[in-house]
């Protein structure tokens, strides 16, 4: 019997668990083990503590973790896997909890096999819900050299420019959540950065308030960011040796696997919550994708890495 089942009521030892039969579940085809508590009497299976409990259509799952975070659209992710699409929209919230805490495990390992991290960089990637005129923004972390993600969050931010007006006009004042949102990140890598970390950033002023405040013995370098040479480049400008180019190709990344972020893309987001959702799972396919190449480049940090956590 698994060493580390336990009785759903009283966390009884394994030791006071009878098998009772098994139960045939249609949903995948597997025979599945059920079990009662001599202590307590309850009846449970191995089912019962698995994150997929009582779902439906489990064997979607991987599926659609895949397509979320390979630029398919939530209707054709429906399609493609035969399920109503808002089926898929409560996998993305049901995965995204799962790779959450999955996320919070590597970086873990990461930290545990390399020590403390030397170098990080910091921005801001600016979005929108629903139309340009609701802007929100995306303040992220990622290691220096190696896009590892360390933290981000999601927030709402009044139009800018030429919407401005025409934007409090139609859908009124627009609250600015972005620098209690920073501030969160920051919350988050005060508990995971050494005090004497370095930051890389643009010139954003709300930057170096926090460093100051969260980091009061880091080095802060600002860099300035040249303009794109080329239109629709985004992030990625090639003028000139990027030092922001961490974060730089994290952003373009995520905007061209994220299909809600994609530049000129009729798949808007809704609701900023589930942005933050789908971040989340793109993090964690990404992380996954990170050991597999490594397995092919020879000579990186992360070959050792890989080995460590797998
Ligand atoms: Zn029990």
């Amino acid at each position: 019997m698994d060493v580390t089942l336990r009785c759903p009521r009283c966390a009884t030892a394994p030791a006071n668990l009878v098998r009772d039969g098994h139960y045939y579940r249609a949903d995948d085809s597997k025979s599945i083990q059920r079990y009662q508590c001599k202590d307590c009497g309850k009846k449970f299976s191995s089912a019962t503590h698995n994150p997929a409990y009582r779902q439906k259509k489990r064997r979607i799952n991987s599926t659609v973790r895949f397509c979320l975070a390979s630029n398919m659209c939530q209707r054709d992710i429906a399609e493609i896997v035969g399920v109503d699409v808002k089926t898929v929209r409560s996998r993305l919230v049901w995965q995204a909890k799962l790779s959450r805490v999955k996320n919070k495990l590597y970086l873990q390992a990461y930290l545990d096999e390399y020590g403390p991290i030397d170098t990080v960089q910091f921005d801001d990637l600016v979005t929108f819900e629903h139309t340009k005129m609701k802007p929100i923004t995306v303040p992220m972390a990622v290691v220096d050299g190696e896009r590892i993600p360390l933290g981000f969050n999601v927030a709402s931010i009044p139009a800018f420019g030429l919407l401005a007006a025409k934007s409090r006009e139609k859908y009124g004042p627009r609250v600015d959540d972005s620098q209690a949102a920073r501030e969160a990140v920051f919350q988050e890598l005060s508990t995971v950065l050494p005090p004497d970390v370095r930051f890389k950033t643009d010139g954003h002023s709300h930057y170096k308030v926090l460093i100051k405040q969260y980091f009061p013995n880091a080095t802060h370098e600002i860099f300035i960011s040249d303009r794109g040479a080329v239109v629709g480049q985004g992030e990625l400008k090639k003028t000139r040796f990027d030092e922001l180019f961490s974060i730089n190709h994290t952003f373009a990344t995520v905007r061209a696997k994220i299909n809600r972020l994609n530049r000129r893309t009729w798949c808007t987001t809704k609701d900023p919550e589930r942005l933050a959702d789908h971040i989340d799972v793109f993090i964690d396919v990404f992380c996954d994708r990170l050991k597999k190449l490594s397995s092919s480049v020879n000579g990186l940090r992360r070959q050792a890495f890989v080995k460590a956590i797998s």
